[in-house]
């Protein structure tokens, strides 16, 4: 049996192609209408009115609307709350089903509960589906039915469970979306004629938001995530030699955002990991399976959106100091690859892999801040900020999380500056007031040994002295931590 009319609620899936509830209900149905509604109870949350997430969705939004114009069709675009209006235009189409795809964040499911709850009181039937994993919570577990806790043996799991398994594309049937007058027609019938049934598509203004001119990394759209993924293959091969350079260009896939927002789907990354195998697609491949197991870990685990994994670490008496979590913020600690990261993350809204783990380190262990403070930091920068694997990251970072590095294990600033970022190019670019100095006296200056010769240049005037020791700190870390001695590694 197909149902009538289907309406597809698109949320952190923002792509026609390759989409998993958007096929499904092509697939289930006679007609299909697609929706979006802009939450306000997540942008009245949001602190800056120019906030890049949200010119992202918007342009991705207007682009897709564009694209199903030329089908005939149109995008429905509401404003409010989802448990109010999803069922509204339900209701007013008179759908028979709702589709949309599965979200693991605890605040979503609460949503989506609701969601479900409201459309089948009215007699609508809602359809849920896998798409923003390849695999999900239950289908990669122990043998006794438990999920993993350790990355490993999940990702061997997974690898198995891939095998040689083909991930077709989900090609949708433009045939069925629902044309725009029909729409209004179904529409025009259920509400009074002074009233408009379907709101026209708001401003950003009448969002409450100004735009953002911040694209960095990548452009927001699915045009612009299928070059990105296309000009990605020439460089995948060399991921493994490349991905942990800041400098380097094309060094990593820069899809991060598109994968949040779901403007690529990670089906045609998985394809495109699979397709030429190289040790860097392989390489590639296993970030891939860290992005899955980050979403199993929250989808099990959900404490771990306001703690530690491991419970015993909530129990920690933080002894950083606001003061430098400021400093830390603002890219001002006197340690050059910390503060380059961080003002590429203020001037940008990315930061690189291996930046995002060495800045994190030093505010946990370094800094003695707590970890949940610089993931909230992270949470209202980052344009492809995804709670999963934020929270993975810091917890990783702060070994409080599943599988992170142990506590005692702790990274020093300098020989990460100068393993990778040896010529100091990134820090250069970052932090223009060190153009003068060359690299080797630039990875030092934590340590406080810069020549006093170097014309113009003065510690402490031109760029801030080290705000702390890391080896006076990484003792108190341990300490906090437990108190024992421990072997350090760097
Ligand atoms: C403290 C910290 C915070 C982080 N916060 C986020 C975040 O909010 N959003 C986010 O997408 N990633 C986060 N990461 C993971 C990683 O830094 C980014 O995914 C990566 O830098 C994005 O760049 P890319 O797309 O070029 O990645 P690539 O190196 O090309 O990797 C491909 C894709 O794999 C996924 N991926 C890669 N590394 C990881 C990882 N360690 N955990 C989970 N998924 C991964 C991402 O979707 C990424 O786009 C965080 C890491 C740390 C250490």
């Amino acid at each position: 049996m197909l149902y009538d009319l289907s309406i597809v609620w698109l949320r952190r899936d923002l792509r026609l192609e390759d989409n998993s509830a958007l096929f499904r209900a092509c697939r289930g149905s006679h007609r299909v209408a697609v929706m979006f509604n802009f939450d306000t109870s997540i942008l009245c949350k949001l602190k800056s009115k120019s906030d890049q997430r949200v010119t992202f969705i918007y342009d991705t939004i207007v682009e897709l609307d564009q694209q199903l114009r030329k089908f005939g069709s149109g995008l429905i675009v509401t404003t409010g709350d989802p448990v109010v209006e999803v069922p509204r235009i339900a209701k007013k189409l008179k759908a028979n089903a709702v589709y949309f795809n599965e979200d693991y964040e605890p605040s979503a499911k609460a949503r989506d509960t609701k969601v479900r709850s409201r459309l089948e009181l009215a007699g609508v039937k809602c359809l849920e589906f896998k798409d923003h994993v390849i695999f999900a919570h239950t289908e990669i577990c122990k043998p006794d039915g438990s999920p993993y806790k350790m990355y490993t043996p999940y990702k061997n799991s997974w690898l198995k469970r891939l095998g040689t398994l083909q991930f077709e594309a989900q090609t949708f049937e433009n045939e069925k979306l629902v044309s725009w007058v029909e729409i209004t027609n179904r529409v025009s019938k259920t509400v009074s004629s002074k009233t408009s049934p379907i709101p026209p598509m708001p401003t950003l203004e009448n969002l409450g938001f100004e735009r953002s001119k911040n694209f960095h990394v990548t452009k927001p759209g699915r045009k612009a995530a299928s070059l990105n993924l296309k000009r990605w293959a020439e460089h995948l091969g060399t991921y493994h030699t490349t991905r942990d350079f800041p400098e380097v260009d094309h060094g990593t896939s820069g899809l991060s955002v598109h994968l949040r927002f779901g403007t690529i789907s990670i089906r045609e990354c998985v394809r495109l990991a699979t397709r030429k195998p190289s040790l860097g697609s392989q390489v590639w491949l296993s970030e891939l399976i860290w992005r899955d197991f980050y979403q199993m870990i929250l989808d099990q685990f959900p404490h771990v959106a306001h703690g530690s994994f491991k419970k015993q670490y909530d129990k920690i008496k933080w002894l950083g100091s606001g003061k430098n979590f400021k400093l830390w913020s603002e890219g001002r600690t006197g340690f050059p690859i910390v503060d380059a990261g961080m003002r590429q993350l203020n001037q940008t809204g990315w930061m690189h892999n291996r930046l995002r783990m060495v800045t994190a380190s030093f505010l946990v262990k370094d800094l003695l801040v707590d970890w949940r403070k610089g993931e909230r930091y992270f949470s209202e920068r980052l344009l492809d900020f995804d709670l999963a694997a934020n929270n993975g990251g810091w917890q990783w970072c702060a070994s409080t999380g599943c599988d992170s590095q142990p506590y005692f294990r702790i990274f020093n600033p300098v020989l990460q500056s100068q393993r990778f970022d040896p010529e100091c190019k990134f820090i250069k670019r970052w932090l223009p007031e060190l153009r003068s100095l060359s690299a080797k006296e630039i990875h030092l200056l934590p340590l406080q040994i810069p020549k006093p010769t170097i014309a113009g240049f003065r510690l402490g005037r031109n760029y801030p002295k080290p705000i702390v020791s890391h080896s006076v700190q990484k003792l108190l870390a341990v300490k906090m931590y437990d108190g024992s001695p421990r072997v350090f590694l760097d």
